[in-house]
């Protein structure tokens, strides 16, 4: 049963990664540098070709000039459970796939199903033109196919609670990969993400597009403010079960056209509002 409900959730995430393994072995999968580098994404197959004309791509520098404060944003509500958990060698990264029942972010009051996460290293993301060592993304959809991604950025420091937990299961990764199994899964049991949940008193907020191809848009990300720290060893780790063309599988940052990008702060908040009110989150 979680085998078939995790098949079923890596059918739904199709257009995040699936696409490029199967492009893999077709011959048109896409890369990090040279013949297949992110500037060539949008000729290496028709399906991906939004990654080189559309207009409202991810990921993009956050930029001091072009966020605006927004007071109607509300504390990102998230709700997560404990559930089961396979963590997978995605060819282009490191990912892991939660069973049904991992929880929810709501958006504009529009619910978002938590259905895995993954990470990139370098950071896709800049803040304030800085490229961080590494980006979590938790991927979310809702029921008419639309996605909502919450990334958290890190710089290199003391190591991740979470990932310090998920060693043994990283190694396993590795060495599966050393055995030339290139699309490993590992077991991870039962995780509850509310361990993954953090508070967020700060985030941006923007209409962005899937970071790999087919770079589709209609993608609402949430940057939380907070730049959290893993170890050097930790980013290793990450990085050990890829190939070497994904070890740094981090997007160029796409022009903003225009965009607005809005900043949620607690603090501000509170302080126009007379808020005293616990943040939930
Ligand atoms: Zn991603």
């Amino acid at each position: 049963m979680v085998m078939l409900i995790i098949k079923l959730c890596i059918f739904a995430m199709a257009p995040l990664c699936t696409v490029a393994a199967n492009a893999q072995t077709q011959g048109i999968g896409f890369g990090y540098g040279g013949r297949n580098g992110p500037k060539q994404w949008g000729h290496l197959n028709p399906h991906y070709t939004e990654c080189s004309v559309g207009k409202l791509q991810s990921p993009i520098d956050i930029q001091r000039g072009q966020t605006f404060y927004n007071s109607t944003l509300e504390p990102l509500h998230r709700d997560y459970y404990t559930t089961n958990a396979t963590l997978v060698n995605h060819v282009c990264n490191v990912a892991m796939f939660f069973a049904e029942g991992a929880g929810d972010v709501v958006i504009n009051d529009k619910n978002y199903t938590l259905l895995q996460m993954h990470w990139h290293t370098p950071s896709e993301h800049h803040l304030h033109g800085v490229q961080y060592a590494a980006e979590l993304h938790m991927v979310h959809q809702a029921k008419d196919g639309s996605f909502a991604v919450v990334a958290s950025l890190f710089k290199i420091g003391s190591e991740e609670p979470f990932l310090s937990q998920m060693k043994d299961k990283l190694m396993k990764l590795k060495d599966e990969r050393l055995k030339g199994n290139q699309t490993a899964q590992v077991e991870v049991g039962k995780i509850n993400t509310r361990h993954i949940e953090r508070k967020t008193r700060k985030y941006f907020r923007y209409y962005g597009s899937l970071t790999t191809p087919p770079c589709s848009e209609n993608v609402s990300w949430t940057i939380l403010g907070k730049v959290r720290s893993m170890s050097k060893e930790q980013v290793e780790l990450l990085r050990s079960p890829l190939d070497i063309s994904y070890k740094k599988n981090a997007r160029p940052c796409q022009p903003l056209n225009g965009r607005r990008v809005e900043m949620f702060h607690e603090r501000v908040t509170k302080k126009e509002t007379g808020n005293k009110k616990k943040d939930p989150n």
